[in-house]
Formats: structure tokens, sequence, C-alpha cells
């Protein structure tokens, strides 16, 4: 990948859940680093899996980042930021819209943005705002996990509930269930309609 003279750019890293995007982005972040670029992270207030301020890979790496507010992250965002070269945003399908706009606007201030999220919802369909990211961003790189059921590239996430196969029609959150998800191929995604 090369450097835009003068200039700042959009890169995405995508696919589905235990394809290694957070894993991606923390090379990407740790490379800056060691070249003497500084940056500013960023990851919506909804997992608090590894602390409040921490964007973690499964793999233990991991870097300090700011919890911003997932439908309005601009004013967050813009006030944390002071002269990073470069801006990482983690779990990005988690934002609206808006984010769009402020990875735009500070590509367009000169800044490297990385980018990282799920392209799919567990229904298959895209996962707004990273379709309209990968759209306009320079660079998009999308990975593959392995088929939990067949062994295959997975590219889509498959939601259980208490061990089944959730209905299209379940909601987001289902209070009280106890739901799982795995990585899956095509062939092996189901998704209960009837
Ligand atoms: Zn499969």
């Amino acid at each position: 990948m090369h450097a835009i003279t003068n200039s700042g750019w959009v890169e995405v890293v995508t696919g589905c859940m235990f394809s290694g995007k957070t894993e991606e982005l923390l090379r990407r972040v740790r490379r800056a680093e060691i070249a003497g670029q500084s940056v500013a992270a960023f990851t919506p207030a909804i997992d608090d899996r590894y602390g409040t301020a921490t964007i973690g890979s499964h793999a233990g790496r991991r870097i300090e980042a700011r919890v911003v507010d997932p439908e309005d992250p601009a004013p967050d965002i813009h006030a944390d930021l002071n002269g990073e070269q470069v801006v990482a945003v983690d779990e990005a399908n988690f934002f609206s819209e808006p984010l769009v706009e402020v990875c735009r606007d500070l590509a367009d201030e000169g800044r490297r943005v990385i980018v990282s999220g799920t392209d799919q919802t567990f229904r298959g369909e895209p996962f707004s705002p990273i379709p309209e990211l990968m759209a306009t961003a320079e660079y998009v790189e999308k990975f593959q996990a392995i088929c939990s059921q067949c062994g295959e590239p997975a590219t889509r996430n498959q939601r259980l509930i208490e061990g089944d196969p959730a209905h299209y029609d379940d909601p987001t959150i289902m209070v009280g269930a106890e739901e799982s998800y795995e990585a899956r191929c095509r062939s092996c995604h189901v998704v209960r309609r009837d």
C-alpha cells in the first residue's frame, strides 16, 4: 500500500466475525507507531469486553481507545483529536450513518483513516455503514474466517439463539436469551424464515 502524497485516505478492513479484522487493525496501528506516527483510536460505546477504553483482539494485543457515542460520533472524535496522522475506528458497524461523513472529513484533513467492522448482519444483508465506507474508501480488504460447520472459507455471521439458528425477524437484542455467533460459509449459513 503506497502513501498518497499530501492527502489523507480511508482504508476499510472488513469480513465476518472471527476473520481477524481487529488483529489487522492493530497490526496497521502498530506499524504506524513504529514509524513514529501518532495514532488516535476510537470504539463505540457498546462493547466493553476488554474495558471501556481499549481495542483488544482475541489474540490479546490491545491499544488504548476513546469510547465514543455511536449515534453521533463527530463531536467526541473531533474533540479528542490533537494532530494525529492516523485515526483507527474499530467495531464500525455499530456506528450509525454519520461515521461515513466523519471518516471523509478526517481523510480530507490529510489523515489516514483505518476502519474495521463486519460487513453483513446475521441475516446476510449489508450492515450499514460499512457498505458506504467500502464504496467511498481508497482501500478495502475483506477477510474470511473458517466455517465452523464445513471448514471452507467463511464470510457470514451465523447467529444462534439457545443453540438454534436465529429467525430473520428476531430482534437484534433478545432480553434473557442466550445467544452466540459462529463464522459460516454461504452454504452452511442459516436464516430461519418459517
Ligand atoms: Zn460451511
